[in-house]
C-alpha cells in the first residue's frame, strides 16, 4: 500500500500536525475490531500508519501494522481474523519523530517487547525531549534498536528495569523519560494506561459492558458505545484486569500543562476535554476573538472545517451574518493523492471552492485556526477576491504560532512560522488583506476557562508554541542548536 495518504484536513500541508491517537480494549471479545474502530474515530491525528496488536491466550500475541487509513488496513474479515482475544491496543501515526514523512514499517507502532515474564506491547503519544541520549546510553549498554522512533526507548529502558512486574518495569522506564507521553500498554493480561506528571496530551477511561477502554479522545469511546468514566489523570497509571482498575500516581508530582493547542485544533470538536466540549471552546474562541478584534464587514466564512465553530462564535457575538463562502469538497479521495506537478500546483482550489454568488461584492471575515507558514492563508484570500469580495479580514482562532512544538507536534522549523520572523502587521502586509488579527493568549485561556486569562506565573497549560515557555526543556533539541527564548524576545 502506499504511504502517500491524503491529508484529512484540505490544508493538512500548511498545518501543525497533531502525530497520534492510541486505544486499547481490555474483556470484550474481538477486542481488536473495537480497537480499529477506536481507531478509526483517532483517524485525526494520525493518517501515515496505523498498528493493532491483540492477545488471545491459546494464540498469543498476534500484530499488524500497515500504512495507510484505518478503513483500509482493518476492516476485511481476513485481517481482524489473525488478531484473536479479549485484548488489544492501537495506534495510529503521522510521524513526528524518527524517520518523519517517510516512515518505514518498523517505526509503525504497538511496539512489541517479550520479556521474562511474558510479552508487553506498547502505543506512545507524545514525544520524549530526552530520546537522543537515552538512545545512546541503550545502545552504549547494548541495546538493539529496531526502528527509529523515540518511543522505543520505553521498551529498551524495560527491558533493562530489575522490576518484578511489566507494571514495576514501565513505571522505572517512564521515571527516565522527559517530555510528553500519554501511553496504552497491554500485557497478557492487563491494559495500562500511563499520563506524562504534566498531562501534555490527553488519555480517557470508558466502560462498555464488563469491558474496559483507554483512549486518546472520547470521540473514540462514543463510536463504540462506551461510556466515558474519566479523564488519566497527570502523572497517573491505571493497571486493568479482569478485577477493575488500579490507580497510582508514579510520577513526582507536577502542575499540569495540558497542551492548549488540542482545545483550537487537534481534538476533534465533539470530544469532551477537561470536562469541555470542544466544540462550545471553539465557539467561545470566536467569541472572545469577536470582542478583541471586531470589524465592520457584511459576513462572517469559516475555513473549513476547523475554523467552523470560532466564526460561528464569532458571527453571534458580533451580530454579523455566518456563511458557508468556502466549500470544501468532501470527497477529495485517493484520486489526486500523488497528482502531477500541475494538479498539485492547483492546491487548494482542488480542496475547495469559494461559493461566488454568496462572497461577490461582500466584506468577507474570514475565520481560520491557525496561520503557520501562511502559504494557504495566501490562497485563500486569492480565491475569495477572484470571487469579487469587496474586502477580506482574517481573524485567526489561536495566537501567532512563533515557536515549534517538541511535544508530540510536528511543527516546521522556527525560521519557517510565518510568525517568528514578522510582526502582525508584517504577516498582514505579507498575506496583502485589509486586516488581520490573532486571537491573544489571555483571550485564549479566556475561552477554555481560564476567567483571569494567562497567569504568568503559573500558566494552566503548554502554550509553549505561542508563548515560547517550554514546561519541560527540549533537550535533544538543545543539543542540536536549538535555541530558547531570550530575555529580550
Ligand atoms: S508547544 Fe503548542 S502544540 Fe506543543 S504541546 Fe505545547 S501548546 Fe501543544
Amino acid at each position: 500500500m502506499s504511504n502517500t495518504m491524503p491529508p484529512a484536513h484540505p490544508f493538512d500541508d500548511d498545518k501543525l500536525k497533531e502525530e497520534c491517537g492510541i486505544f486499547g480494549v481490555i474483556g470484550l471479545s474481538d477486542a481488536a475490531n473495537f480497537v480499529a474502530l477506536g481507531l478509526h474515530a483517532l483517524q485525526h491525528r494520525g493518517q501515515e500508519a496505523g498498528g493493532i496488536v491483540a492477545h488471545d491466550p491459546e494464540q498469543g500475541f498476534n500484530s499488524v501494522r500497515r500504512f495507510g487509513y484505518v478503513r483500509d488496513n482493518f476492516t476485511d474479515e481476513s485481517v481482524m481474523q489473525t488478531l484473536p482475544g479479549a485484548l488489544a491496543i492501537g495506534h495510529v501515526r503521522y510521524s513526528t519523530a524518527g524517520s518523519k514523512g517517510q516512515t518505514a514499517i518498523r517505526d509503525v507502532q504497538p511496539f512489541f517487547g517479550e520479556f521474562s515474564m511474558g510479552g508487553a506491547a506498547i502505543a506512545h503519544n507524545g514525544n520524549i525531549t530526552n530520546a537522543n541520549s537515552l538512545r545512546r546510553e541503550l545502545i552504549d549498554r547494548g541495546s538493539i534498536f529496531q526502528s527509529s522512533s523515540d518511543s522505543e526507548c520505553i521498551i529498551h529502558l524495560m527491558a533493562r528495569s530489575m522490576g518484578r512486574s511489566i507494571p514495576d518495569r514501565m513505571e522505572e522506564a517512564l521515571r527516565k523519560v522527559e517530555g510528553a507521553f500519554s501511553v496504552v500498554a497491554m500485557t497478557r493480561t492487563k491494559l495500562i494506561g500511563v499520563r506524562d506528571p504534566l498531562g501534555v496530551r490527553p488519555l480517557v477511561l470508558g466502560q462498555v459492558g464488563d469491558g474496559w477502554v483507554l483512549s486518546s479522545e472520547t470521540c473514540a469511546l462514543d463510536i463504540i458505545g462506551a461510556r466515558f468514566i474519566r479523564e488519566i489523570e497527570p502523572g497517573e497509571m491505571v493497571v486493568i484486569n479482569d478485577k477493575g482498575v488500579q490507580s497510582h500516581f508514579p510520577f513526582r508530582p507536577a502542575k499540569s500543562r495540558f497542551c492548549i493547542f488540542e482545545h483550537v485544533y487537534f481534538s476533534r470538536p465533539d470530544s469532551i476535554l477537561g470536562g469541555r466540549s470542544v466544540y462550545e471552546t471553539r465557539r467561545q474562541i470566536g467569541v472572545e476573538l469577536a470582542k478583541e478584534a471586531p470589524v465592520d464587514a457584511d459576513l462572517v466564512c469559516p475555513v473549513p472545517d476547523s475554523g467552523t465553530p470560532a466564526a460561528i462564535g464569532f458571527s453571534q457575538e458580533s451580530g454579523i451574518p455566518y456563511a458557508m463562502g468556502i466549500i470544501r469538497n468532501q470527497y477529495m479521495g485517493r484520486t489526486f493523492i500523488e497528482p502531477t506537478e500541475q494538479i498539485r500546483n492547483m492546491g487548494v482550489r482542488l480542496k475547495l471552492n469559494v461559493n461566488r454568488a454568496l462572497i461577490e461584492g461582500k466584506r468577507v471575515i474570514l475565520v481560520d485556526d491557525s496561520v503557520v507558514r501562511g502559504t494557504t492563508s495566501r490562497k485563500i484570500k486569492e480565491m475569495i477576491l477572484d470571487a469579487g469580495a469587496a474586502e477580506v479580514h482574517f481573524r485567526i482562532a489561536s495566537p501567532p504560532t512563533a515557536w515549534p512544538c517538541f511535544y508530540g507536534v510536528d511543527t516546521p522549523q522556527r525560521e519557517k512560522l510565518l510568525a517568528a520572523t514578522m510582526s502582525e502587521e508584517e504577516m498582514r502586509n505579507h498575506l496583502a488583506v485589509d486586516s488581520l488579527r490573532f486571537i491573544s493568549l489571555d483571550g485564549l485561556y479566556r475561552a477554555v476557562g481560564e476567567a483571569g486569562g494567562r497567569d504568568p506565573k503559573a500558566p494552566a497549560y503548554c502554550d509553549a508554541c505561542f508563548s515560547g515557555e517550554y514546561p519541560v526543556e527540549p533537550a535533544d533539541m538543545l543539543e542540536q542548536g536549538f535555541q530558547l527564548k531570550t530575555a529580550a524576545e
